[in-house]
């Protein structure tokens, strides 16, 4: 989630098991994202891909964060990898196949999921 303030709150199906980053114990239900990337992500929870955390970009280079299991099926599904700002070596983060022009954050009225 960024600091845009345009985002929208997603329920997690209760097929899609997210859990907190601080507290694996406890599942998520509800999750914040970029307005303009929840349908990714509603359609990637529908096939039932874990993910960790994304960002559209907002006109940069986006990303979406999986478990490490969901890498795999996330190459399936034809995603390429992101590179780790942080972490050079790990493979967990996706470039987003939502694409935003560049140097446009998404319109506010985009579509409420
Ligand atoms: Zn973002």
């Amino acid at each position: 989630m960024c600091e845009w303030g345009n985002t929208v709150v997603l329920d997690v199906p209760p097929t899609t098991d997210i859990r907190f980053n601080c507290d694996e114990s406890k599942p998520k239900t509800r999750v914040t994202v970029d307005r303009c990337l929840a349908p990714e992500i509603r359609t990637l929870w529908h096939v039932g891909i874990r993910t960790t955390g994304c960002c559209c970009g907002h006109g940069g280079s986006g990303f979406i964060g999986v478990v490490d299991d969901d890498i795999p099926a996330m190459e399936l599904l034809g995603y390429e990898h992101a590179p780790h700002p942080t972490y050079p070596e790990r493979r967990d983060n996706f470039i987003p196949k939502t694409k935003v022009p560049d140097g446009i954050s998404p319109p506010r009225h985009w579509p409420q999921l």
